[in-house]
C-alpha cells in the first residue's frame, strides 16, 4: 500500500466555537509546575498543517516577527516558509501557536476539516445500509478486501500508529520545563501506582450467536487472569440474560453497542434525541456502563449526552472504518465530562479478514509502541463467526492475551475502571496515595521532554 500526501489546500475554515468540547494538554499531563510557554499574540492565520520531521500538527499561527533568542524547534508551513519555537534570554519559550488548540483539534478529530479524508458520503452510506442485508456477507467481504488493496493509506493519521499527540505532549512538557528554568518536574502519573501503561479488552457482539460464543472468549481471558467488556446491540437480536449474568458474576463488564447496528443514531439530531431515552432504558436493562457506536459512526460533540459512563468509539487511527479518522491519542481524554477511551489496536476484522494477516505480529508491535510511551492499549474484537468466533483467529487472539499476561508492569483493569480512574486523576491536585509521581525531564536545549514513570521507592 502506498501513502498519499496531505491535501495541498489544507487550510481549515473558521475556528472552533467557544462552546466546543475543551480537552486540554494540562488535563492529559497534569503537571505540578505552573510555568507556561508564551504564545505570540499577533493576528492569526487560518488552520494549517505544520511539519517537523515526521510530526504533522494542525495549528493556527500568530503572524508575528520571530523574537530574538535561541532556536528550540522549527516547523515548516505549507509552501516552504517556516515558524520557530524560540527560547528567549530569560529561558521562557515563545511559541508561534497555542499547543492546546492544536491538541483539541487533534483529539476531537476536527483536523479532518483540513485533510483529504477518503470517507463514504452520507448518500453512499445510506445506500449501503439499505442494500447490506440483501447481499451475502462474503460479497461485502470481497468488496472490502478489494477496496483495502486499492486504497492508499492516508498520510495523516499514520496507521497503525500516529505519533502526533505523543510528540505534542512531550514538546509542551519541554516548553514548560524550559520556561520554568528547570530540567525536571513532577506530574501526576498516567496510571495508578507505578504501572508503566494500561491495557483493556473490549468486544462488540454482533449477533445472538456471537453472544453465545462470548463465553469461549471469556474463558480464554479468565484463564490468563484477564477480564473484558462485551458491548451488545440492544434491539437487533434476543439477549440471553443468563449469559449476561454469568459474565457479570465472573467479573466481566457489559456495554452497549447501539440500539441497531446501523448509522441511524448519528444520522440526524432528531434521530439522536429520539434514541437517547431508548438507549437509557437499554443500558439499565443490560446493566451497561460503557458505549461503542455501531461501525464506530460518531459525532464527538454529541457523545457527552449519551446515558453511559464512558465512550470507546473513537479510534487512535483507523482508515478502514466507514468513517475513517482518529483522535491520534494513546491516552483517554474528557469531552465535556464524558471519558473517551480510544481504541488503539487495529480491529480483529481489519487485521485478519480485510488484510488477511496470519499472525498477531502487528498487534504485538503496537502493544510495544504503546507500552513504551505509557499509553492505553485497547483491543477491539468480536466474538462472532467470521471474527474471533473462528478457531484460527481465536488462536491469534490467545497469543495477544499471553503477551498481556506476561507484562506485569501493565495495568489490566476493566474499561469502566480506566474511565473512573481518568476522572479521579483529572480532579486530583497532588501526587500521593494512588497518584504516583511521574517525572518530566528535559536536556538543555532539547525540544522534547522524557516522561518517566514513578521511580522505585
Ligand atoms: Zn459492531
Amino acid at each position: 500500500m502506498t501513502t498519499q500526501s496531505i491535501a495541498p489546500h489544507a487550510a481549515f475554515d473558521g475556528d472552533e466555537p467557544d462552546a466546543s468540547p475543551r480537552p486540554s494538554l494540562d488535563e492529559l499531563l497534569r503537571p505540578l509546575i505552573d510555568a507556561q510557554p508564551r504564545v505570540a499574540a499577533g493576528p492569526r492565520s487560518q488552520w494549517e498543517w505544520l511539519q517537523a520531521g515526521d510530526w504533522s500538527l494542525p495549528a493556527v499561527i500568530s503572524e508575528q516577527e520571530r523574537p530574538a533568542g535561541r532556536l528550540l524547534h522549527r516547523f515548516t508551513r505549507e509552501g516552504s516558509s517556516h515558524v520557530d519555537a524560540v527560547q528567549l534570554d530569560d529561558g521562557v519559550v515563545a511559541l508561534p501557536f497555542d499547543p492546546d488548540r492544536s491538541y483539541r483539534r487533534l483529539v476531537t478529530e476536527r483536523w479532518r476539516a483540513g485533510a483529504d479524508v477518503q470517507a463514504l458520503s452520507t448518500t453512499q452510506l445510506r445506500l449501503y445500509y439499505r442494500v447490506k442485508r440483501l447481499l451475502p456477507r462474503r460479497f461485502w467481504l470481497s468488496l472490502r478486501r478489494a477496496h483495502a488493496r486499492r486504497m492508499q493509506l492516508p498520510a495523516f493519521p499514520a496507521w497503525p500508529f500516529e505519533p502526533s499527540v505523543d510528540q505534542l505532549l512531550r514538546f509542551s512538557a519541554a516548553c514548560r520545563l524550559h520556561s520554568a528554568g528547570r530540567s525536571e518536574a513532577q506530574f501526576i502519573w498516567f496510571w495508578p501506582g507505578r504501572h508503566r501503561a494500561a491495557a483493556i479488552l473490549t468486544h462488540d457482539v454482533e449477533s445472538a450467536d456471537g453472544l453465545r460464543r462470548s463465553l469461549a472468549l471469556a474463558d480464554l481471558e479468565q484463564e490468563r487472569g484477564l477480564r473484558s467488556s462485551f458491548n451488545l446491540v440492544a434491539g437487533d437480536y434476543p439477549v440471553d440474560h443468563g449469559i449476561l449474568r454469568d459474565l457479570r458474576d465472573r467479573g466481566f463488564e457489559i456495554g452497549l453497542h447501539g440500539l441497531h447496528h446501523d448509522r441511524s443514531l448519528f444520522s440526524s439530531r432528531h434521530e439522536f434525541e429520539r434514541q437517547l431515552p431508548l438507549l437509557a432504558d437499554a443500558a439499565r436493562d443490560l446493566g451497561a456502563v460503557g458505549f461503542r457506536s455501531p461501525a464506530t459512526h460518531r459525532r464527538l460533540e454529541w457523545l457527552p449526552e449519551l446515558p453511559v459512563g464512558y465512550d470507546c468509539t473513537v479510534p487512535h487511527s483507523d482508515p478502514y472504518e466507514p468513517q475513517p479518522g482518529g483522535c491520534t491519542s494513546i491516552w483517554p481524554f474528557l469531552i465535556d465530562g464524558m471519558v473517551e477511551l480510544p481504541y488503539t489496536l487495529p480491529q480483529d476484522h481489519t487485521l485478519f479478514t480485510v488484510l488477511g494477516r496470519r499472525s498477531p505480529q502487528l498487534w504485538l508491535e503496537q502493544l510495544d509502541r504503546i507500552e513504551q510511551r505509557h499509553g492505553l492499549v485497547q483491543c477491539l474484537s468480536h466474538p462472532d463467526r467470521g471474527y474471533l468466533g473462528d478457531a484460527d483467529k481465536r488462536a491469534m487472539y490467545a497469543s495477544l492475551l499471553d503477551a498481556l499476561r506476561e507484562r506485569e508492569q501493565l495495568w489490566k483493569p476493566l474499561p469502566r475502571e480506566v474511565a473512573a480512574w481518568w476522572r479521579r486523576r483529572a480532579a486530583a491536585r497532588a501526587c500521593g496515595g494512588e497518584f504516583g509521581r511521574g517525572i518530566m525531564r528535559v536536556d538543555a536545549g532539547a525540544a522534547f521532554a522524557q516522561l518517566l514513570p514513578p521511580p522505585a521507592p
